[in-house]
């Protein structure tokens, strides 16, 4: 176990911990939401630390990132620890006890000698497993190999300031962008979520947002609407993935006139020049048309992302 970090001591051993929104007080030999940081006497440590379950090689698409060097190949690293869905403490310990040490150097080679270009950093949560993964993010990128998160978007803006130094590209899962069915869907205040989307486009980071949708809860022409809006009033340009959306084909193209959206996608498709219309990166075939994010068919389109 290793002492956590953005945690301070309170009265009577009690320690709250602000990795996150969740901002939990943990009294001595408790645990936080997450249920993966406890208080030992006063300190908080986490036992999580250098564990991963997930230790894969996977196209960088499964992430999903479509405009981040497509066709690539990247290192998954996954733990245990959920800061939006709960689990029981037993759940969280027989889970723990699956999982492998790996310290970041050996991640690292890992990825290099899986010819990998980046290390993705996958589930349950991944920065609930914040202090390994600063740790393997930093080698990576002196290793020259970039790092890429997937999210709930939870983390404080203080601990996720100090993270994006190290971050290429993030994947946010938004499931909605309405406050109450945001809360029903996973638990999280949009604005928190909304706070970190805006920093991680602020900083430069390539940004994709991912939207799960479930019947009869965000999936209603107006929640879509919302989230359209949303994405437009950031960036027209962030890509959207949407899962669960294959019956919904008409009103996905209506909004992306509507609200100019450049890169909506259903599911694994190919993505169109906005100027000729021709496919410039075509997902099946692994073919990339694309020279310095200008269409290389009809060299005027412009393609946002990195190639
Ligand atoms: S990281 Fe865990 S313990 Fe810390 S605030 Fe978030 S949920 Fe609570």
């Amino acid at each position: 176990m290793k002492e956590g970090l953005y945690t301070k001591k309170l009265k009577a051993e009690r320690v709250i911990c602000s990795l996150c929104y969740q901002q939990c007080i943990l009294s001595p030999d408790g645990r936080g939401f997450c249920n993966v940081r406890e208080n030992k006497k006063g300190k908080i440590y986490t036992k999580n630390y250098q564990k991963f379950r997930e230790e894969k090689i996977d196209k960088i698409e499964i992430v999903p990132l479509f405009h981040f060097l497509p066709g690539t190949k990247t290192f998954i690293l996954g733990s245990v620890g959920n800061n939006l869905v709960s689990s029981t403490e037993i759940e969280v310990d027989n889970a723990l006890k699956e999982l492998k040490k790996i310290t970041a150097d050996q991640a690292v080679k890992r990825a290099i000698k899986g010819d990998c270009s980046s290390i993705t950093y996958l589930t349950d949560e991944p920065t609930m497993f914040y202090e390994s993964m600063i740790e393997v993010a930093k080698n990576a990128k002196s290793n020259k190999l970039k790092n890429i998160l997937r999210t709930n978007g939870y983390l404080h803006e203080k601990s996720f300031s100090e993270l994006i130094k190290y971050l290429h590209a993030i994947s946010f899962e938004l499931d909605s962008a309405d406050k109450e069915t945001l809360m029903q869907l996973t638990n999280g205040k949009l604005s928190h979520i909304e706070k970190s989307i805006k920093m991680a486009v602020e900083k430069g980071i390539w940004v994709e947002i991912t939207t799960i949708l479930k019947e009869d809860v965000n999936d209603s022409e107006g929640e879509l609407r919302k989230l359209a809006e949303y994405i437009t009033s950031i960036d027209k340009n962030i890509p959207w993935h949407v899962e669960n959306a294959h019956d919904k084909k008409e009103i996905f193209n209506q909004l992306k006139e509507e609200y100019e959206l450049t890169n909506v996608y259903l599911g694994l498709e190919d993505t169109l020049c906005p100027k000729c219309g021709k496919v410039v990166i075509s997902r099946k075939d692994n073919i990339i048309n694309v020279k310095k994010n200008v269409c290389d068919l009809c060299k005027k389109g412009r393609v946002q992302g990195t190639f």
